[in-house]
C-alpha cells in the first residue's frame, strides 16, 4: 500500500500485493463485479482495511458508472458493500465526507484514484477520461470550504494509453496530454485539478500497465484483472 499524508488526514493507495486470490486476481482484488472468487474478494478487502487502520465496516463506496455524481457521507454505509456482496450501492464515482475515521474508497485498474482532503473534508474520485472530460474534479473540488490539496494514485500512463480521436477530441483545450494518440491521463489530472484552484498536488507517478508486479491494468490485461483501491480517511484531530 502506498499511503500519502494530506491536510486533515490520509489517501492510501493499494497495489495487488499481499491478498488471497489467484490467477489473474494475484493476490489483492478489491473488485468483486469481476471473476474472482468474492470470499476471497473480501478477505483481500478486510486486510486492505487493516493495512490502513480503518473497519470495513466504515469504508464507504459506490457503484461506478464514470459519471460526475458524487454521494456525501454524514454516517457509515447502512448495508456496507465492502463487505457484503450484492448490498445495494448508489452509482456514483465520488464520495464526500466531514466524518474523521470513515474511509471513502473508489476502485480502478487504470483509471485514476484521485484524493481531496482539506482540514475540514475529504473526497474520493473515480476518475477515468469520462469523469474528467465531464468535470468531476471541478465539481468536487466546489464542495470543498477551504481549497483541498490533492493525491493521484495510481493509473495508466501517457507511455501505455492510446485512444481514439473522441477521446484526445474532449481534452483539446488542455496543453501538453497528449502526444499523437498516446494521452496523458495524469497530466490531464494535474490541469483540471489547477483549473479547479487545487494548488497543492501529490502524484504517486506508477504507470498501471508498466507494472504488473505491482498493479492490476484492464487495458494490459485486456479486461480479464483484478482491481486496486484508493481511499481517503480524515484523522481525529
Ligand atoms: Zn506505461
Amino acid at each position: 500500500m502506498i499511503e500519502v499524508g494530506l491536510p486533515g488526514g490520509r489517501a492510501a493507495f493499494t497495489t495487488r500485493r499481499g491478498g488471497v486470490s489467484e490467477g489473474p486476481y494475484k493476490s489483492l482484488n478489491l473488485g468483486i463485479l469481476t471473476d474472482d472468487d468474492p470470499e476471497r474478494v473480501i478477505e483481500n478487502r478486510r486486510r486492505a482495511a487493516a493495512a490502513a487502520g480503518l473497519t470495513p465496516e466504515r469504508i464507504a463506496m459506490g457503484w461506478q458508472v464514470h459519471g460526475t455524481e458524487l454521494r456525501e457521507w454524514g454516517g457509515p454505509p447502512e448495508d456496507p458493500g465492502y463487505q457484503r456482496p450484492g448490498a445495494t450501492l448508489d452509482r456514483v464515482d465520488g464520495h464526500l465526507t466531514s466524518l474523521a475515521g470513515l474511509g471513502l474508497l473508489v476502485l480502478a485498474a487504470d483509471c485514476l484514484p484521485v484524493a481531496l482532503a482539506s482540514p475540514a473534508q475529504v473526497a474520493m474520485l473515480h476518475c477515468g477520461w469520462r469523469g474528467l472530460a465531464a468535470g468531476i474534479v471541478q465539481r468536487a473540488a466546489e464542495r470543498f470550504a477551504d481549497p483541498p490539496a490533492a493525491a493521484i494514485g495510481p493509473g495508466i500512463g501517457g507511455c501505455c494509453y492510446e485512444v481514439g480521436p473522441e477521446v484526445l477530441a474532449a481534452f483539446a483545450d488542455l496543453d501538453g496530454v497528449a502526444d499523437g494518440r498516446m494521452l496523458d491521463l495524469r497530466a490531464v489530472a494535474h490541469a483540471k485539478l489547477r483549473q479547479a484552484g487545487v494548488e497543492r498536488v501529490e502524484d504517486v507517478d506508477l504507470c498501471t500497465s508498466c507494472r504488473p508486479d505491482l498493479f492490476f491494468s484492464h487495458r494490459r490485461d485486456h479486461g480479464i484483472t483484478g482491481r486496486q483501491g484508493g481511499i481517503v480517511w480524515r484523522e481525529a484531530s
